[in-house]
């Protein structure tokens, strides 16, 4: 987990639900349903309760560098992403050759993904994915994660990355993932972390497209998975231990756009969240 304290809750030591002693926090980088705030998500250490971060610190309005490093680690060309689909569900299933080719195509959108060097971020490549046949509990927790992928990199079934790229995870219909009491499709959409702090592995965990709250451009499931997936894959690249790469106060760059919502499509037609950006003073648009 991302452990550990930032300037939005270095001062706060008891849980606001609970009143129990707050040791640290989880950090995570979620993307809410429409009726809530995409944002760094607080889990108080031990009690998991999600704590309310206020937003402070850095400038909410207007133009200008509204996006500050706090000088964690940051995705370099030619990191790999991995695309991990979890559950006997994907066997032989057609959309799995749509959504890797998706995700190639975020990572090599020349503005899309290549603009994101205003922030030293560099570009990869998608190494391939597979079928992980066993399927997932019918409830994926964030602790379930950390053993999953040492599993998988124990039996070669995903390559050890390390710190040199990520996994994006799939579940399968009518698997819940939860984040303390919160679960997909309820509170959230998707999120990223790293189940170690700087030392990763880093992750992406795409909840199968949730019916509602998760989509504002279409009906098509596939457009809400990749609204989400290209905004975590983003933020991962940016923020891959989130909270210590590029953050506007509490809030993540594509989280900011969120908040203002346009629909966007890259020129190879995937819609595709906006992040914001330093250089322009605003949130990314098409050429
Ligand atoms: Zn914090
Ligand atoms: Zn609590």
């Amino acid at each position: 987990m991302s452990k550990g304290r930032c300037d939005q809750c270095e001062s706060i030591d008891t849980c606001p639900v609970c009143g129990s002693r707050v040791e640290t926090f989880n950090h995570v980088g979620v993307r809410a349903v429409t009726s809530k705030s995409s944002t760094i998500w607080h889990y108080a250490v031990p009690c998991l309760h999600r704590v309310e971060i206020q937003q402070f610190g850095a400038k909410k309005q207007g133009t200008g560098k509204l996006a500050v490093y706090n000088g964690g680690p940051l995705w370099k060309a030619g990191y790999q992403w991995f695309n991990v689909f979890w559950g006997s569900y994907w066997n032989g299933n057609a959309d799995i050759g749509r959504i890797n080719g998706a995700t190639a195509d975020f990572e090599a959108a020349k503005s899309y993904s290549g603009g994101l060097s205003e922030y030293n971020v560099g570009i990869g490549l998608l190494g391939g994915s597979v079928v992980i046949p066993t399927d997932s509990p019918a409830t994926v927790s964030e602790s379930d994660i950390d053993p999953a992928i040492s599993s998988w990199i124990a039996s070669k079934q995903i390559p050890n990355l390390g710190l040199i790229g990520a996994y994006n995870i799939f579940l399968a219909p009518g698997v819940t993932a939860t984040l303390g009491s919160d679960k997909s499709c309820v509170t959230f959409c998707d999120y990223h972390d790293s189940i170690n702090g700087n030392e990763g592995p880093f992750f992406t965990l795409e909840p199968f497209p949730c019916q509602s709250g998760c989509n504002q451009c279409s009906g098509s499931s596939f457009d809400t998975l990749t609204q989400g997936l290209s905004e975590e894959m983003v933020e991962l690249k940016t923020d891959m231990n989130p909270g210590t790469g590029w953050v506007i106060s509490n809030e993540e760059i594509c989280d900011y756009c969120d908040a203002n919502f346009v629909c966007n499509k890259i020129s190879t037609g995937e819609y595709v969240n906006a992040w914001y950006s330093n250089k322009n003073g605003k949130c990314w648009v098409p050429k």
